[in-house]
């Protein structure tokens, strides 16, 4: 089911994700950091997941210093986390807060750009793994937290070569279709039962270190920085997103409207 609005031009009133507590991997760089810090910005509460402590430290001083809520830290690498470091982290969440309004699986690996014929295969069991095995995982462990939040939002992150493949993204490309199939079956699955809905947002080219080993030629002002393209990301998680559920969400134009791939 989808509403009649605009994510991409969505304007979240100041406070507008007040009350929300808001998990979000991958959030001590590139676009997870962005989002992190504008959902600070507009009153949420934010729980930082990373696998690199500096850098989720540091986001964690910038919230602060502009007056957000103190966020939450919590360490967990995709790759190799273990089920019992899952379930430690929906138990940390459910004590202390009892429930998860927005979860954000923003993480992601590029892996190679090389065609099938080549593509190494342990490559391509990481890239799957942590774009859309542990992604899985992670919203199985949380599921009970969102279904105890009263309008609760889980957003996955897809890509352009999600909807139409291209030669040589390989399992980058391949994760995430199963993204796209991912955030249907489970949008179905909970339609109807519960108040928690579940979408995919392509945040279409955006200058990141993942842009940037993808396009090395490509000049950074080419595209658009991460804090340009939090609109529609505040949208989905926040109550502008409300009603819309199983939805494919672009973050920017199309990328042909703006002269660039995504
Ligand atoms: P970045 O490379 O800047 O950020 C990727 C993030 O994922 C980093 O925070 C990184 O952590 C984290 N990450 C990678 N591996 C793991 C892991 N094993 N465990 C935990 N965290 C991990 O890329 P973007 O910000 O560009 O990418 C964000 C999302 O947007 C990705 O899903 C990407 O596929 C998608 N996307 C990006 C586009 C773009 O043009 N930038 C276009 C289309 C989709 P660390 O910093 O510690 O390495």
């Amino acid at each position: 089911m989808t509403s009649t609005i605009e994510p991409r031009l969505y304007r979240a009133a100041p406070g507008e994700l007040a009350g929300r507590l808001i998990a979000i991997t991958g959030a001590g760089s590139g676009i997870g950091r962005a989002v992190a810090l504008a959902c600070a910005t507009h009153g949420a509460e934010v729980v930082l997941l990373g696998r690199t402590v500096a850098k989720l430290e540091r986001v964690y001083d910038e919230i602060v210093a502009a007056g957000g809520a103190e966020p939450v830290i919590a360490p967990l690498d995709l790759e190799k986390a273990t089920a019992k470091e899952f379930d430690a982290i929906a138990a940390g969440i459910g004590t202390r807060y009892g429930r998860l309004d927005g979860l954000l699986h923003n993480a992601g690996l590029l892996g190679d750009l090389s065609p099938i014929e080549h593509y190494d295969v342990p490559l391509w069991t990481r890239v799957m793994h942590v774009n859309v095995t542990a992604a899985f995982a992670l919203t199985q462990v949380m599921l009970p937290l969102l279904r105890a939040a009263p309008d609760a939002s889980v957003l996955f992150t897809s890509s352009g070569v999600g909807r139409r493949g291209r030669a040589y993204w390989g399992a980058y490309a391949v994760s995430k279709f199963a993204i796209e199939g991912l955030v249907q079956v489970l949008a179905d699955e909970l339609s109807g039962t519960t108040s928690v809905r579940v979408n995919a947002i392509n945040p279409g080219g955006t200058r990141t270190a993942m842009r940037r080993a993808a396009y090395p030629a490509e000049m950074p002002e080419a595209v658009p920085p991460p804090e340009a393209i939090t609109a529609a990301y505040l949208c989905l998680l926040g109550p502008g997103g409300r009603g819309t559920t199983g939805a494919t969400v672009d973050a920017q134009a199309p990328a042909a409207a703006r002269g660039t791939v995504s």
